[in-house]
């Protein structure tokens, strides 16, 4: 039994594909705790908040009947248990889809085809709402796991399944026919928990520093030193949104550039600055962005 003492509970997928990049964001936000995913449960060191591991699939309902205050999940999970909580992040990974394929082989080639088919899924609520969007009758026939065999079983004539965005689904041999829904990782919110002042209080720490997080996410700061007459010269090589702070160096005509920059591209950038004239570059990571 979890004491109820005025400490947030937040839910995060105990072993799966959701786990690594949870935990990396909680530990991002500076919270300190150990994590076993054999122990239900991590109390936190440094923040009033404890750890919970759970299946992805228990967490808005858990979420939704206050078991924990926050959950960290898919949208597609949460959609598809109909939960009643409160989607107050998306946090940028877990990106995938819910899509409908067939057999490479098959004859139905658009949505419309499907009318009277019958198709394999774990995801029987989203995939009804879809039909009925798009006035189709078809059955749905709801599996547990290896949904992708359903054809070759001949259980199914179409599946509608979890894919990840970019990839194929051409591993089993199926075709693609459409996109019933795309998900990311969000973070959740018992409802309640929103209206008590003390719980609210710890939430808008958190998610100040979650978006603070996100901000900084794929950017690096670069510095470095460079004669002033190379500035407009060094600028339209800086892939920057806003223009670099310029300050100038007690170094009579030298100059100091700050700016952040995408982090996939800065060895390609400081060759180029370098050339340009720039000297002293300096890359180092960012931990956080605060607008
Ligand atoms: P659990 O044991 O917790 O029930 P699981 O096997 O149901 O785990 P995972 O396969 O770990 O769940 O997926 C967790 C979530 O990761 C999915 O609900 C989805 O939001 C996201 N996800 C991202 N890419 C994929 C993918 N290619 N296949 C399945 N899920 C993905
Ligand atoms: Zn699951």
């Amino acid at each position: 039994m979890i004491a109820n003492n005025g400490r947030l509970k937040i839910a995060i997928q105990k072993s799966g594909r959701l786990t690594e990049d949870s935990l990396s964001l909680l530990r991002a936000c500076g919270l300190e705790f150990e994590f076993q995913k054999q122990s239900l449960y991590s109390p936190c060191r440094n923040f009033d908040l404890d750890v919970l591991a759970l299946r992805d699939d228990d967490i808005p309902e858990y979420v939704q009947d206050a078991v924990a205050d926050l959950g960290i999940v898919g949208e597609n999970i949460v959609r598809e248990k109909g939960a009643r909580v409160e989607t107050i992040s998306v946090l940028g990974f877990g990106e995938c889809r819910l899509s409908i394929s067939v057999p490479q082989r098959s004859s139905i080639r658009s949505v419309k085809q499907l009318n009277r088919k019958r198709i394999a899924t774990s995801y029987p609520t989203t995939l009804k709402q879809y039909l009925r969007s798009q006035g189709l009758k078809a059955e749905v026939i709801e599996l547990s796991g290896a949904v992708e065999l359903a054809p070759t079983l001949d259980v199914a004539d179409a599946i509608c399944d979890i894919v990840s965005t970019g990839t194929t689904a051409r591993v089993n041999g199926l075709r693609p026919l459409t996109t019933v829904l795309t998900s990311e990782a969000v973070l959740v919110a018992n409802r309640a928990t929103l209206r008590n002042p003390k719980k609210k209080q710890l939430i808008d720490r958190l998610l100040i520093r979650i978006s603070g997080s996100l901000q900084a996410h794929g950017k690096r700061y670069m510095m470095m030193n460079a004669p002033a007459t190379a500035v407009p010269r060094l600028k339209k090589i800086i892939p920057s949104l806003k223009s670099p702070t310029v300050v100038p160096l007690a170094d009579e005509g030298m100059v100091a550039l700050h700016s952040v920059i995408p982090e996939d591209v800065f060895w390609d950038v400081m060759e180029k600055l370098k050339k340009a004239g720039a000297s002293d570059i300096v890359v180092v990571p960012i931990e956080a962005i605060i607008r």
